[in-house]
């Protein structure tokens, strides 16, 4: 008999699962797929660690997540700046005075927001209610059609005017020539992997792979007294009160033959319509690797459907009340604790997996 059964080996069950085990408690950890990790996993290519599930930066500004993740791992010094490829012309990401200039030539910060306040006048857009009316609102008319939009509807498969602006505002806007993608105190690749993390989360922890919980669902939670579950909410309780919808993606990784240095940079977003995928990355360079050898990943992005893995949750009104449903059925079980990206239906970053892991720990240890 286990104490926890606990369904997914991605981030959030794993630091539940090394948490309950340091207090003593028996836990059984299984996952679908046939590693541990989620989407963090990272593996071994050509000497490289591959983002297998695509880039992972770690970013917090949270003193206390970030000493606990070091615990695990030592991090690198790696910055992201990620740059933008619109139709072969090239600008800093996030938006900030690299991008102005090079876009309209603009010196000065007082330059940049006069020239942003006239596109954003223009355009009429005085309380934004959706991404397109937010990203316009923020940068003005041109990095809209230039950076956000083509990107943007093939990310999500829908029109920016119909999705919701918190999408947009994870971006930060500078008035200062500084091209760090992330606001936060702290950030970094770990040394050796995200996958030597879970490894250390995990040691000493019975794991199941390839083991569907939907497959033996009685049989397992027969097993333990209370059941923690990182996998889809609204499969949990069989869709009964509908779907909610994700975004899918399909990677693409290639071990380039003839260059050692496919791109010059780790992240390279394609922001046009045309390309079919929404970035490449060069995962060498998130640890300023000098090998002779180079491995990349284009992802493209797609309709999620059953079978397929859920990515992005799609958090518009309409998913977001059919979740509220599902929630209020998952508040009431007195032996389940649902937690992470799936089973809460969020789009939360490692950081944030981590924190909110830490509070359902609390919550049921105490300190
Ligand atoms: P997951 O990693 O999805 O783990 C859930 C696990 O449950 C999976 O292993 C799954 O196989 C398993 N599972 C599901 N259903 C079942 C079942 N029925 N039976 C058994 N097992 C099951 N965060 C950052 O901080 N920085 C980044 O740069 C960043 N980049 C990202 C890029 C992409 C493309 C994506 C998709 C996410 C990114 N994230 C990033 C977010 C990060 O991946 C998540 O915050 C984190 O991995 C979520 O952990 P989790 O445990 O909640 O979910
Ligand atoms: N985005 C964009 N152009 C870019 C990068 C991002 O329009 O070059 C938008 C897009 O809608 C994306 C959102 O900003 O979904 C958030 O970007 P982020 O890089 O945080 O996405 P993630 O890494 O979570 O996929």
């Amino acid at each position: 008999m286990y104490d926890y059964l606990i369904v997914g080996a991605g981030l959030f069950g794993s630091v539940f699962a090394y948490e309950a085990h340091k207090r003593g408690k028996k836990c059984l950890v299984v996952d679908k797929r046939n590693h541990i990790g989620g989407n963090v996993y990272t593996e071994k290519m050509e000497d490289i660690h591959v983002h297998t599930y695509g880039a992972h930066i770690f970013h917090t500004n949270n003193q206390k997540i970030w000493d606990y993740i070091n615990e695990f791992a030592e991090f690198n010094r790696y910055t992201n700046s990620p740059i933008a490829n619109y139709k072969g012309e090239i600008y800093n990401l996030p938006f900030n005075m690299n991008t102005f200039n090079k876009l309209w030539g603009v010196v000065t910060p007082q330059e940049a927001k006069a020239k942003i306040e006239e596109q954003k006048n223009a355009a009429g857009v005085t309380d934004p209610k959706n991404l397109e009316e937010q990203a316009i609102s923020l940068v003005g008319t041109d990095i809209y059609e230039k950076l956000i939009k083509g990107y943007t509807e093939k990310q999500w498969g829908r029109p920016a005017s119909e999705l919701p602006a918190f999408i947009i505002k994870r971006l930060p806007v500078r008035f200062t020539y500084d091209n760090n993608y992330f606001n936060d105190r702290y950030q970094g690749i770990p040394i050796g992997g995200y996958t030597g993390i879970i490894e250390k989360m995990l040691q000493n922890i019975e794991v199941r792979l390839n083991v569907d919980f939907f497959e033996k669902r009685e049989e397992l939670k027969g097993l333990a007294k209370k059941v923690v579950y990182t996998g889809m909410i609204d499969q949990y309780y069989d869709y009964k009160y509908g779907i909610l919808e994700y975004r899918s993606l399909h990677f693409e990784t290639k071990v380039m033959k003839d260059t050692d240095n496919y791109q010059g940079n780790a992240v390279v977003n394609y922001t046009d319509q045309e390309t079919p995928y929404t970035r490449i990355i060069e995962h060498k360079h998130f640890e300023f690797g000098t090998g002779d050898k180079t491995v990349i990943t284009e992802e493209y992005p797609s309709e999620w459907k059953p079978g397929d893995e859920p990515y992005y949750p799609i958090n518009d009104d309409k998913n977001n009340e059919v979740y509220r449903k599902y929630k209020e059925l998952a508040d009431n079980e007195a032996n389940v604790i649902f937690g992470g990206r799936l089973a809460t239906y969020k789009y939360y970053d490692m950081h944030q997996i981590i924190g909110a892991a830490l509070v359902t720990v609390e919550k049921e240890f105490g300190s």
